[in-house]
C-alpha cells in the first residue's frame, strides 16, 4: 500500500488497539477518490462478520441506503455538536466507529450472522418463582429486585440464616454440591440461577431438571475452574496473563523460568477474594506456595505471570433473549490483598478503552451462549492493552454501584435477562463510587455503630448484608455515593465508611 502512495494514519491515540488505517488518494476514471483501508484484527470472529455485512450491503440497496443515512446522521450530529461548542467541525474517527457499531450489530442479528441464545424460552411473568443456587449477599440484593418486580424467591444455601433468607420465601438448606437439595430447588422454580460459580456441576444439573438454568451449565463449567477458564479464553482468542498448568514444585519452577517472577500460583477451583492464591518471588516462595495450595502431591495448579497493570477494570455485560448484549459503563477497581476495596464507574478512562472492554464482554458472552449477566475482570496494562483476569457468570461486587448509580441495577438486569424480558437502560446517573465494608477483629456477633454519622452526608447510601457474625475481612456491606466526579465521590464514600465501626 505504501508503494501506491498510501500512508499510515497519523495521530493515533496512545491506547491501542486503535485500528491502524492506511489513507490515500486514487484517480478512477479521472475522478479523485479518498480511500482508507482498515487493518482488521482477526480475533472475535470479526473479519467473517464484516465480510458477511459487506456482502449484504452489496446485495441489498435498502440496507446500503440505511447504512449511508446512519453514517450521515452521526457525522451531522458531531458537526452540529462541535459547531455549537465553537470548535472546529471534526468527527473523531474512533467516536465515529463506535457510534456506527450499533447499526452494524443490529444488522448482524437481522442477517443471521449473529444468533440469539439457544435457550430462549418464553418471558416469565411476575408471580413465578426464581430459584437461586447460593444465598449470600449477591442473592440477597438479587432477591430485593425480584421482590420489587413481583417474583417469588427460593434459595439453596447451607446456612438457614444466610443473607438472602430475610428476603426469600424459602431457604432450602443444603451444601452447594447437594444434588438432592438442588433438585428440590429446581422443582419449585420457574427458572434457576446462581449467585456464585462454586456450585457443584452435578447440583446445577439436578436443579436444571426442574427449570431452565440461566446462565447455563456451560458458563458455569467454563468459569468455576481457573484452568478451564484459561483454556476457554485461549480458544476464543482472548488475551490473559501468560500462564501454565503446573503439577508439583519442579513444574512450578520451570514455569517461573518461562513466565518470570513475581508469579501467581492459584488453586484452580474454589478460590475467591484472593483466597487460594499466592504471590511468589523466588524458589523458596515457589516451594512454600505449592505446599500451601496442596499442590505438592501433583494436584494441578495455575501458574500465572504477574501483570504490572496500570489499572484493574471490570465490565458487567448482560445478554438477553434476542442475543444482543448490553454492558454497564466499566468500573475501575482497586483491590486490597485480593479483596475488592473500591470501584468507580464510569471509570475515568477515555475511548477506546471502554469500547474495547465492552467488545471483550460482548464476545465472551456470545461465546458462552450466556443468558443473564456476566462480569469480566480486566487488567489495563501499561501499554494500554486490556487482558482478561477473571470471568464471573453472575452479578459482581464491582457492579454494586449500579443500584444507585445506573438506571437499572445489575441485579434487576440479570433477572430481566433470565426471565426473558427486555433489558433495562444502563445509563449512569453520574459518577458512582462504591467502597466495601469489611469486617474487623475476631469472630463475634455483628453489631454496627456509626451509621448515623455515615449518613450525615445525604448522598451516602449504606448497604449491610445482614450477616449475623463478623470477622476480620469478611464482606459485610458496602457504601455508595453518586457524585459528579470520581475523586469527590470516592472521598465521600471513604469518609462515610470510616464512620462505620463493628462493635467489640
Ligand atoms: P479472585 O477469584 O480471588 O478474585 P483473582 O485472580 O481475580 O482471584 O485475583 C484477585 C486479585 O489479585 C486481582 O484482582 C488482582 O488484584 C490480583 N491478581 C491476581 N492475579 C494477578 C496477576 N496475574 N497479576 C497481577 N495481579 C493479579
Ligand atoms: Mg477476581
Amino acid at each position: 500500500m505504501r508503494s501506491l502512495g498510501f500512508a499510515p494514519q497519523t495521530a493515533l491515540g496512545r491506547f491501542p488497539p486503535a485500528r491502524p488505517m492506511f489513507l490515500g488518494n486514487v484517480l478512477h476514471d479521472g475522478s479523485p477518490f479518498r480511500l482508507h483501508l482498515h487493518v482488521m484484527p482477526t480475533g472475535r470472529g470479526e473479519l467473517a462478520e464484516q465480510l458477511g455485512f459487506r456482502d449484504a450491503l452489496r446485495a441489498d440497496a435498502a440496507l446500503r441506503d440505511a447504512y449511508a443515512a446512519e453514517k450521515r446522521r452521526i457525522v451531522d450530529a458531531a458537526v452540529a455538536a462541535s459547531a455549537s461548542s465553537g470548535g472546529t467541525a471534526r468527527v473523531a474517527a474512533s467516536a465515529y466507529t463506535i457510534e456506527k457499531s450499533g447499526f452494524v450489530e443490529a444488522a448482524l442479528y437481522d442477517l443471521g450472522l449473529r444468533r440469539p441464545p439457544t435457550d430462549m424460552g418464553e418471558p416469565i411473568a411476575p408471580g413465578a418463582t426464581i430459584g437461586f443456587l447460593g444465598g449470600g449477599q449477591l442473592g440477597r440484593m438479587m432477591a430485593f429486585s425480584a421482590r420489587a418486580m413481583g417474583y417469588c424467591v427460593v434459595a439453596l444455601d447451607p446456612d438457614p440464616a444466610c443473607p438472602t433468607a430475610a428476603v426469600a420465601d424459602e431457604i432450602i438448606v443444603g451444601r452447594y454440591d447437594d444434588a438432592d437439595a438442588a433438585r428440590r430447588l429446581g422443582a419449585m422454580s420457574d427458572v434457576v440461577t446462581y449467585e456464585l460459580e462454586h456450585v457443584g456441576i452435578d447440583a446445577a444439573r439436578a436443579a436444571a431438571e426442574g427449570a431452565p438454568l440461566r446462565p447455563g451449565l456451560a458458563a458455569l463449567a467454563a468459569t468455576q475452574d481457573r484452568l478451564a477458564e484459561r483454556r476457554f479464553l485461549r480458544a476464543i482468542g482472548e488475551q490473559t496473563a501468560p500462564w501454565r498448568e503446573v503439577r508439583g514444585v519442579a513444574e512450578a519452577k520451570a514455569a517461573a523460568r518461562e513466565l518470570g517472577l513475581p508469579m501467581r500460583l492459584k488453586l484452580p477451583i474454589g478460590g475467591y477474594d484472593g483466597r487460594s492464591q499466592v504471590r511468589v518471588t523466588n524458589d523458596a516462595g515457589i516451594e512454600a506456595g505449592v505446599a500451601a495450595l496442596g499442590g505438592a502431591d501433583g494436584r494441578p495448579l495455575l501458574a500465572e505471570a504477574e501483570i504490572d497493570f496500570e489499572a484493574e477494570l471490570s465490565v458487567v455485560v448482560a445478554r438477553g433473549r434476542d442475543g444482543r448484549t448490553l454492558a454497564f459503563p466499566i468500573s475501575r477497581n482497586v483491590h486490597d490483598a485480593g479483596v475488592l476495596d473500591e470501584s468507580v464507574a464510569p471509570a475515568p478512562f477515555p475511548e477506546p478503552i471502554p469500547h474495547v472492554a465492552r467488545e471483550i464482554g460482548d464476545w465472551i458472552a456470545r461465546k458462552l451462549d450466556l443468558v443473564g449477566v456476566m462480569t469480566v475482570e480486566l487488567f489495563l496494562t501499561r501499554d494500554g492493552l486490556l487482558v482478561v483476569n477473571e470471568l464471573a457468570p453472575r452479578v459482581h461486587n464491582s457492579g454494586h454501584w449500579t443500584i444507585e448509580g445506573a438506571a437499572t441495577s445489575q441485579f434487576e438486569q440479570h433477572l430481566r435477562a433470565i426471565l426473558g424480558l427486555p433489558l433495562g437502560s444502563v445509563a449512569p446517573h453520574g459518577v458512582a463510587a462504591m467502597v466495601n465494608l469489611l469486617g474487623t477483629g475476631p469472630d463475634r456477633l455483628a453489631r454496627l455503630a456509626g451509621v448515623d454519622r455515615a449518613l450525615a452526608d445525604p448522598g451516602v447510601h449504606v448497604h449491610v448484608y445482614g450477616k449475623r457474625r463478623v470477622f476480620e475481612r469478611r464482606k459485610m456491606g458496602h457504601v455508595t455515593v453518586v457524585g459528579s466526579d470520581a475523586d469527590e465521590a470516592l472521598e465521600r464514600a471513604r469518609r462515610a465508611r470510616a464512620a462505620l465501626v463493628w462493635e467489640e
